[in-house]
């Protein structure tokens, strides 16, 4: 669908015709084929080469490594976005172009004919075993066909769209395998007797599922906190993207700054939350957990991608804090915090969401405390440093839009006597927990990011041997 999509927005119309029919029809798959053996989270170093011929195709070659549904006979063709060089364009990100290439390319009679693409290896993955994940070679033979998408050297930009979808799937993805882990964990949390409660001395008595131990407890609402708020996370980003596209001028503005900002977020605190999630839904099963006649394993090992495709934790990481953080003077940062501070003031109307709220608020003023901050030591150690811990902000940024979105969804239980009261009882704890289990782990991470202890620039690398 991505691949078609693309086709549809930046190729010219000719190819419509011959390639989305089929393709949203599911008859012909479709890839991003970006990554090379020495260009993974390194695009500008892409060096697969197109030469333009007399007809106005390319003759496209290279070889592209890890490209999910690369090649299989599920389906009749594989039509491939693939992002090449043309010869004497100009090195790194600038000099990348788009082009279809099909493994199968179509003859004047409508026939199919091999397009000299061809599947060198597959890999062996610990989860994601549905996919076909395939090493591809183009033009073995000098003959792999290629038509541009768009214009010359703007691959990279028609790509981050897709991208940027892409991502928030990502990040929708790592919650549904947790919350999948989740509801199987919970199940045999009910069903599963173990101990009883440890304020009792009688072993005469029946064992108590294991539901009604605290630490079980907590482990279930760490999941479920962790599920709905993150889907709610994505759902905002979905409602941002839907206002991008109704509205005209600053309020069109105002939403695409907030999805952009926030799309590092949505992709990447899921996909990083979502291994510990997962490994606590197996903690949950005890030993049984670790044994492949329960499914939770399988979700532990199917979550695993979410943090390495689509660009790696570190690099939303560098994206979040080298690029959105400062787009457009911090703007996209601002109208951001004008939302949060409508929900903060909602919630301090109400007794039982106020503390959190006040508690909120103190972080965001901390957050912004420490954006200035890392901006004086980006200007005074430059930006090797600046950047180094970009990871660590992720993760505080996204705890912090995290405690938002809890804040947002009790103001809506508060304000709509018609939501059904185990439900809204049911949010409230959640929203507790996460005030007095997660959101405080953010001391952590403040008190590094403002430590000028520089442990991971400027040393030896050798000394980590
Ligand atoms: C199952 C699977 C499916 C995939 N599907 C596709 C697909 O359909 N199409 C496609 O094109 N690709 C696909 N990929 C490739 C994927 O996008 C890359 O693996 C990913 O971008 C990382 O690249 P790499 O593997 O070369 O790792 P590297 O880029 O070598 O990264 C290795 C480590 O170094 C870190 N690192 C690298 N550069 C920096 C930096 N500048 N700063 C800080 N840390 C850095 C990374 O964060 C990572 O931890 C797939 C991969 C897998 C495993």
């Amino acid at each position: 669908m991505g691949a078609a999509h693309l086709i549809e927005v930046f190729a010219d119309k000719k190819y419509h015709d011959v390639y989305l029919p089929k393709m949203f029809a599911g008859e012909w798959q479709g890839t991003m084929a970006l990554t090379e053996p020495g260009a993974g989270s390194s695009l500008s170093d892409v060096v697969s080469t197109a030469e333009k011929q007399d007809d106005g195709t390319y003759k496209l070659v290279g070889q592209k490594i890890f490209i999910s549904c690369g090649d299989s006979d599920v389906v009749d063709n594989v039509v491939h976005l693939m992002l090449a060089r043309v010869k004497g364009a100009p090195a790194g990100t600038k000099g990348i172009s788009m082009f279809i290439v099909p493994r199968e390319r179509i003859t004047e009679d409508g026939t199919l004919e091999h397009n000299d693409v061809t599947s060198i290896g597959v890999y062996h993955k610990m989860g994601y075993k549905g996919a076909p994940i395939a090493h591809l070679s183009f033009g073995e033979n000098n003959d792999c066909q290629g038509w541009l998408v768009g214009e010359e050297n703007k691959g990279l930009s028609y790509m981050f769209q897709m991208m940027n979808e892409a991502r928030i799937s990502v990040g929708l993805h790592a919650t549904s395998i947790s919350s999948a882990a989740y509801y199987a964990s919970l199940k045999y949390a009910n069903e599963r007797l173990q101990g009883r409660n440890i304020a009792e001395k009688n072993p005469e008595l029946p064992q108590t599922p294991i539901i009604n131990h605290a630490d079980v407890k907590r482990m279930l609402l760490f999941q479920k906190t962790f599920i709905d708020g993150a889907l709610c996370l994505e759902l905002q980003c979905s409602y941002f993207a839907d206002m991008e596209r109704v509205t005209e001028g600053d309020e069109k503005e105002k939403y695409n700054l907030m999805l952009e900002l926030l799309t590092p977020v949505a992709k990447s605190y899921p996909a990083e939350m979502s291994n510990f999630s997962t490994s606590t839904a197996i903690q949950i099963f005890g030993g049984y957990g670790f044994t492949k006649d329960f499914i939770a394993e399988q979700y532990y090992r199917e979550t695993r991608i979410h943090t390495i495709h689509e660009g790696t934790t570190a690099i939303h990481g560098l994206d979040l804090l080298g690029r959105k953080v400062m787009m457009k003077n911090g703007k996209a940062v601002m109208l951001l915090m004008q939302e949060v501070m409508q929900d903060i003031a909602k919630a301090k109307q109400h007794e039982n969401t106020k503390a959190h709220a006040t508690t909120l608020e103190k972080k965001l003023g901390q957050l912004q405390e420490l954006s200035m901050h890392l901006m004086t030591v980006a200007q005074k150690e430059g930006v090797e440093v600046y950047l180094s811990d970009a990871t660590l902000y992720l993760e505080l940024f996204g705890t912090i839009v995290l405690g938002w979105l809890w804040l947002k969804m009790t103001n809506t239980c508060n304000e709509n006597e018609s939501i059904d009261k185990t439900f809204a009882e049911s949010k409230f704890l959640c929203c507790n927990y996460f005030f007095e289990y997660e959101l405080p782990k953010t001391e952590g991470l403040f008190t590094r990011l403002k430590s000028t202890n520089r442990v991971t620039v400027g040393i030896d690398s050798k000394l980590i041997d």
